[in-house]
């Protein structure tokens, strides 16, 4: 194996760990980074992401109108339902600006303030090339300052005592090789456990067979097993996390944002049973969609079948499978294996319950149903004009909650309260002690961005 030594070992290979490593290195030492994915699927799954959320108190390069610190509190108490840790999140929401700088000084690009039908202009800064570009820009910059990476190098376990990390026993993936590494401090940014089929059955039953992972294969949780094991104090509930719904036919990893489905607010959604079973026009579309993954997850056999018609075939963005076609209702439950009877009468049944008003979909319209058991509550219109299409949803974890305690400084909290001086986490392991239910898009890159900052400037100052 590669000579190890270094001052600061980092683990993980995605934002949070890129930004640990750059902010360690700008406070001085050796720096070490180890990924255990191979260098071509490197960056976890913010490879995958589009854009991070930050305040602004005036429009930027980046950023249109004004983005307070209470308004970005308030959308994340709201999506939340209050379940969050208020001194946390206003200390990441009040770091975002700060940070926006930071990754640009370090090459990354971002999009000019984007306007448009998601509002997201306002809040959300997008990286010019998503994530992958990013990653790419912070690889380069650690590559320019002599920060050094090994690809297929897995943390395995690590070692606490009185308070101070030991070492971390890590393997070389090509040579099967293992070996004890000690750094001075260690930082841990290995992501959440939503890769781990087994340990989502543990969590949710037999149900998660049928799960899908939007992202990485590599984030298999096994630095929370040890750390638990290590006395680290787990926060969180490990069915909490994101979890949206995605085309049914996206690969079991990696489908990335290209798999979502987001004409559920313009069609009807039915279970196997050819029932529907949720208000599909409850808020728009961007507001909802993190919803729609736990309540395909508790449907019959985990399956969903959004249905449309061609009056709004060209009103939202197409997933990347082609769509489902059928001329009339039964043929379409002929493809899609459902009772004729049962889909034909719950499209009837729908289609007679429309209010007649007038349709727009960029507004909280007045297009409802009156008189069904679960009402569609705004852009209800008739689906009565073939061609039918249709697209079938399944379950699509994004990131998982469950995660270790932090103090503000990312030190790791253990069990008995006491704080393990040397050893720090930053993004998806530690994103529990803000994220427990809910989520505002682009808060994950937020929290581990500005923790990964924190998290490499406390370990290099430790020595
Ligand atoms: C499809 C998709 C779209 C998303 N879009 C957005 C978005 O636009 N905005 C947003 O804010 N968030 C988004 N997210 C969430 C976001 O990806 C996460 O919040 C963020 O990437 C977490 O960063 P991280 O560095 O903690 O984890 P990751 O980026 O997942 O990195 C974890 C790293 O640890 C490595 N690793 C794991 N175990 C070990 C081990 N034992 N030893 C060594 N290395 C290990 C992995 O290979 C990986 O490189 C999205 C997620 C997905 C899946």
């Amino acid at each position: 194996m590669e000579q190890l030594d270094c001052d600061v070992l980092i683990v993980g290979g995605g934002n949070a760990a890129l930004c640990a490593a750059l902010s360690a290195k700008e406070n001085g030492g050796k720096v070490l980074v180890l990924e255990t994915a191979p260098k071509d699927w490197r960056g976890g799954n913010s490879q995958h992401t589009r854009n991070l959320r930050s305040m602004h108190t005036e429009p930027t390069d980046v950023l249109s109108g004004s983005y307070t610190e209470d308004e970005f509190y308030e959308d994340v108490y709201r999506v939340s339902e209050g379940e969050t840790n208020e001194e946390y999140a206003r200390f990441v929401i009040s770091q975002t600006p700060k940070i926006v700088q930071w990754a640009k000084s370090y090459g990354v690009r971002f999009q000019p303030s984007l306007g448009g039908t998601l509002q997201l202009g306002r809040t959300n800064a997008f990286f010019l090339g998503g994530g992958k570009a990013l990653l790419n820009a912070y690889y380069h910059a650690a590559k320019r300052l002599g920060i050094e990476v090994v690809y297929e190098c897995e943390a395995l376990d690590l070692c606490i005592q009185d308070d101070i990390c030991k070492y971390i026993l890590v393997r070389n993936k090509k040579t099967g090789e293992t070996k004890k590494i000690k750094a001075k401090s260690y930082v841990i940014a290995s992501g959440g456990f939503e890769s781990n089929l087994t340990w989502l059955k543990e969590a949710w039953g037999a149900r998660a067979d049928n799960f899908l992972i939007r992202g990485t294969r590599y984030n298999q949780g096994l630095m929370l097993k040890v750390l638990k094991k290590e006395g680290a104090k787990i926060l969180g509930d490990p069915t909490q996390g994101h979890m949206v719904a995605i085309d049914a036919r996206a690969p079991k990893y990696d489908g990335g944002i290209v798999s979502r489905v987001d004409c559920v607010s313009l069609g009807i959604v039915v279970n196997k049973n050819a029932q529907r079973f949720y208000d599909e026009g409850e808020d728009f579309w961007p507001k909802r969609y993190a919803i729609w993954g736990r309540l395909v997850a508790n449907q019959p056999d985990q399956i969903a079948y959004c249905i449309t018609d061609s009056k709004v075939l060209d009103k939202y963005m197409p997933s990347l499978f082609p769509p489902i076609v059928a001329s009339s209702i039964a043929d379409l439950a002929e493809i899609l294996k459902l009772d004729k009877n049962a889909l034909e009468k719950t499209v009837s049944d729908y289609n007679n319950s429309v209010v007649p008003s007038k349709f727009d979909h960029m507004i909280l319209d007045g297009c409802k149903t009156k008189g069904l058991e679960i009402e569609k509550t705004h852009w209800a219109q008739k689906v009565d004009t073939p061609p039918f299409y249709c697209y079938p949803l399944r379950p699509g974890i994004t990131f998982t909650y469950l995660g270790v305690k932090v103090t503000k400084n990312a030190q790791i909290v253990k069990e008995d309260g006491s704080v393990c001086k040397n050893l720090f986490a930053a993004g998806e392991i530690m994103a529990g002690n803000i994220l427990s239910k809910g989520y505002v898009a682009g808060f994950g890159m937020s929290i581990g961005s500005v923790f990964g900052k924190i998290a490499g400037e406390n370990a290099a100052k430790f020595f």
